[in-house]
């Protein structure tokens, strides 16, 4: 007979694992930009993308417990700044409705690929709106202290959805 107790303790994060993860985020001038506490963790599947892949590749070893401080850098995390991702839209492509404010958020689909995209505006222009299509962290150095508060295997539907299902909760 198994004595699954045992096992779970034996549990460290690895693929194929569905991680809960305490954690706090903060960019290289300090500020915590995201956080989540032990009670309410972050909760992924090892090892399918799910997170940057410098933090994924940190956090394999760890055990129930286990706290880590992680740097990743830009190439690691959400890349670096790419000084051609910036595209100038003009006012009549917008709703009229839409009030537009330099640093604002938006949620655009790409024409033909039908692909969502955020993009932030950068700057409004005379001729139109410039558009940065990097993402918000791009070219940001991310500071990480983590701790694993959770680890259990993933059922084989999570395997076959490539992310974590909540308790209770399938899609
Ligand atoms: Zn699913």
């Amino acid at each position: 007979m198994k004595d699954d107790t045992a096992q779970r303790d034996d549990l460290s994060v690895g693929d194929g694992l569905v991680v809960s993860l305490a954690y706090s985020l903060r960019l290289d001038d300090g500020e915590e930009i995201d956080n989540a506490a032990g009670d309410d963790p972050l909760v992924y599947l090892h090892g399918a993308q799910n997170i940057i892949p410098g933090l994924e590749r940190e956090l394999t070893g760890l055990k129930i417990g286990d706290a880590r401080s992680v740097t990743v850098s830009p190439g690691d995390a959400y890349g670096e700044m790419d000084p051609d991702a910036f595209e100038l839209v003009p006012y009549d492509a917008f709703p009229g409705d839409l009030e537009l404010e330099e640093g604002m958020g938006l949620r655009m689909v790409e024409s033909g690929t039908g692909r969502q995209m955020e993009a932030y505006i950068s700057e409004l222009r005379d001729d139109g709106a410039l558009l940065d299509l990097n993402h918000p962290l791009a070219g940001e150095t991310l500071h990480f202290n983590v701790e694993v508060v959770g680890l259990r295997r993933a059922t084989s539907e999570e395997i076959a959805h490539g992310h974590a299902h909540s308790d209770g909760h399938t899609h």
